[in-house]
């Protein structure tokens, strides 16, 4: 089964989830609202984008499903919810409810690990069938190596769910602590036996940036249920980084497919050459345009194969029926 495993939704109505004005008036949004022509924050534009997304998946015939991932609010160490701070929030309920809805996507769940009912709310999920759990810790303002994590990360490895972590820049929410995007504070986690998607792989936004590239392939080294996702990696910024990730053949079986879709892919010439990455540009859907890049760079069957066995799922007609236990690969 082909999964694009990194694949986003906003909400902004009710217990749906919010924004905040910063995030409305952000220059990526604003260019995704006009990519997508989705105007206004009430219910309509909420289901515009649900079924701008929905379209977009079913036009990607390559792939079987998507991740479609919650956004779990800030919370400050004592589990307080804090909303100044929140810039983006999608409700588990939400996604769940999407993700019933429509049948070629799946639940990414999103719990921050400082909330009081943190274990009971990935169990809450994992029972409503989430597939993995999604942390942006730069974004969430938490520290992936704090005491608050350890029963998250023992509930994760009891029920055999992901981690999918963002790791490196983040260029689209407003960052709260840029000292979190390393994966090495990963490693408690992959110490306890969780398996760990580290998104964008530690790659760097602008080129004067560090990055942190270099800490990502010595964990992918180092432990074996440690990937890394390619969400995002075509954007121009991070293209410096698929020489390294595709030339070590111990490093390429570790990356995972993901898209980062609303994010805009481009070809990098350099790879591909300048004829066939001007024409990738003519498909204009970002999620299938990003998966005809990957084909193009030689990513092989492994690769797209690995999110679905990492996230255990099977094609609709080897799926277990209920009380039946799940296949483990
Ligand atoms: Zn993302």
């Amino acid at each position: 089964m082909i999964v694009d495993c990194h694949v986003h939704l906003s909400a902004m109505c009710g217990a749906h989830g919010s924004m905040s004005p910063r995030m409305l008036n952000s220059l990526p949004f604003r260019f995704m609202r006009w990519r997508f022509g989705i105007w206004g924050t009430d219910e309509q534009a909420e289901r515009a984008i649900e079924g701008t997304l929905a379209r977009t998946i079913q036009e990607t015939p390559e792939i079987d499903a998507a991740v479609v991932l919650a956004f779990d609010a800030v919370y400050d160490r004592d589990g307080q919810l804090d909303p100044a701070r929140t810039h983006l929030h999608v409700a588990n309920d939400y996604v769940m409810d999407v993700a019933r809805r429509n049948p070629k996507m799946l639940f990414g769940a999103s719990v921050h690990p400082y909330r009081k009912d943190a274990v009971a709310e990935l169990e809450r999920c994992i029972s409503a069938g989430a597939v993995l759990l999604k942390w942006l810790p730069v974004v969430q303002a938490f520290n992936p190596t704090d005491e608050k994590c350890i029963p998250v990360y023992e509930t994760l490895v009891h029920y055999g769910l992901p981690l999918l972590c963002h790791t490196g820049w983040e260029g689209t929410l407003p960052v709260l602590d840029g000292a979190m995007a390393d994966p090495l504070l990963l490693e408690p986690a992959l110490k306890r036996g969780v398996t760990v998607i580290g998104a964008h792989c530690g790659t760097r936004g602008m080129p004067w940036q560090g990055g942190y590239l270099a800490q990502f392939i010595r964990l992918a080294r180092e432990y074996e249920r440690f990937y890394g996702d390619t969400a995002a990696l075509n954007l121009p910024a991070r293209w410096y980084a698929w020489r390294r990730l595709l030339e070590d053949e111990q490093i390429r079986r570790k990356l995972v497919h993901g898209s980062d879709w609303p994010i805009m892919p481009l070809p990098p010439p350099a790879r591909l050459g300048w004829g066939p990455a001007w024409r990738l540009m003519g498909e204009r859907n970002w999620m299938r345009r990003d998966v005809l890049i990957k084909q193009k760079m030689g990513l092989d069957e492994a690769y797209w194969q690995r999110a679905g066995k990492i996230l255990r799922l099977k094609r609709e007609a080897e799926v277990p029926r209920e009380g039946e236990a799940p296949v483990v690969p």
